[in-house]
């Protein structure tokens, strides 16, 4: 079998707010294409003109190859030869950041292809299953212009997210910030205020969780205000400080008692290293994509157990992202939880059409599609219609 060629669909809602701190308002969805009429389907978390950009573009040089150059003619089943080769070949441009981001859907793609040549899930050529089932979190962001309403959105979301039967619920409380919501500026207090409403509304037995999106200004404000959140028994606070800011993390590792979360913008184990090894960070969270794919994270998921911790999947994209999650933490011990933006809870239409992930929640669990590959459906009139938004907004 040898790959024909890759389609690149660049997505976009309508009416996107470019103040909104959601990536979950745009998408770019690969399709590897073979010579025996099977495909793979993967997408990661990148602003998607760029990451077409970077599949698509010609290469110059042997440091600098061009990605689909490079893939047209490869055995796709040689999923970790694939990206050896993708991860050398773009090393003058990659390395880090958008080439790897890039990267990392087509390697997910690559994943759902070999499972479908093979008639097996992911989750048994990422090692087989380990956990019969998954907890995932419902992580819940209004799309709000006030405190008041933010707060009350909020709050209201977390009570129907235990409603419909989640163990587990994330709020994202981004009120200040260089990310803090439709420009919002408020004290921290009021950040507390809405912990502490969230808190009482899905009660004692719920885990809960808190991003702040890199909030907090430096370490010494973070513990200040971290220390007032003690009390509420939080299964981890993420993203408090700026990612380059290891030191820092550090200081939060050693000076409060909360778990403290990141990773979702790091490209590769070897930044996931430096978080683990320097940030002492106790969850870490790569984002599928954003990480290099599969085989990356997977390769992020045993440098977390080697080191006695938890990986926590981030994950704000479609049941495309949603699926691949899913089979990883099915093959992935130390991964108590992965993110789930339920389709009842979100503003994102994307999130809500693009792909059925195959599962359901059960008893507060889900677990992915037993089928070949990902598992998942993509709505092909979705697609179609996003993609000509995107075509309508923005003409490279
Ligand atoms: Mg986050």
């Amino acid at each position: 079998m040898r790959i024909t060629s890759i389609d690149c669909h660049v997505l976009l809602q309508p009416a996107f707010d470019i103040t909104a701190a959601s990536s979950a308002q745009d998408d770019i969805v690969v399709e590897i294409h073979t010579d025996e009429g099977i495909s793979g389907i993967g997408e990661t978390d990148v602003n998607p003109w760029i990451a077409k950009a970077c599949i698509e573009a010609p290469g110059s040089h042997n440091m600098g190859v061009g990605l689909t150059e490079l893939l047209v003619g490869l055995d796709p089943m040689d999923v970790e030869g694939i990206w050896e080769r993708m991860y050398v070949s773009t090393a003058m441009n990659g390395r880090r950041g958008a080439v790897i981001n890039a990267i990392g859907a087509l390697d997910i793609a690559l994943h759902d292809l070999r499972g479908k040549a093979l008639g097996v899930p992911c989750y048994e050529l990422l090692g087989g299953a380990v956990q019969s089932s998954i907890t995932p979190y419902a992580s819940l962001q209004p799309e709000t212009n006030s405190y008041a309403e933010y707060r009350e959105s909020l709050i209201d979301w977390a009570q129907r997210a235990v409603n419909l039967g989640f163990h587990a619920v994330k709020a994202e409380i981004t009120l200040e910030g260089p990310f803090a919501h439709t420009g919002m500026r408020e004290p921290w207090e009021r950040s507390t205020e809405v912990l502490a409403g969230v808190r009482k509304a899905v009660g004692p037995d719920t885990s809960l969780m808190i991003d702040v999106q890199y909030a907090f200004p430096d370490a010494d404000t973070a513990l200040r205000v971290l220390k007032t959140w003690e009390e509420f028994n939080l299964f981890f606070v993420e993203t408090p400080l700026w990612p380059d800011d290891l030191e820092g993390y550090r200081r939060l590792a050693d000076e409060q008692s909360i778990p403290i979360a990141a990773g979702e913008w790091l490209t590769t184990r070897f930044e996931h290293l430096d978080l683990m090894d320097r940030g002492g960070v106790r969850i870490v969270q790569p984002d599928i994509g954003r990480v290099g794919g599969l085989t990356e994270a997977k390769r992020v998921c045993q440098l977390a157990a080697d080191r006695g911790l938890s990986i926590v999947p981030h994950l704000w994209k479609t049941g495309i992202s949603v699926a691949a999650a899913a089979h990883l933490a099915t093959a992935t011990p130390n991964c108590p939880f992965i993110e789930y933006m339920p389709a009842e809870l979100t503003a994102s239409g994307l999130r809500r059409d693009l792909a059925d992930d195959g599962m359901t929640l059960v008893d507060g669990k889900v677990s992915p599609s037993s089928g070949p590959g990902l598992g998942i459906d993509i709505n092909r009139d979705a697609l179609e219609y996003y993609a000509a938004v995107a075509r309508e907004s923005y003409q490279p």
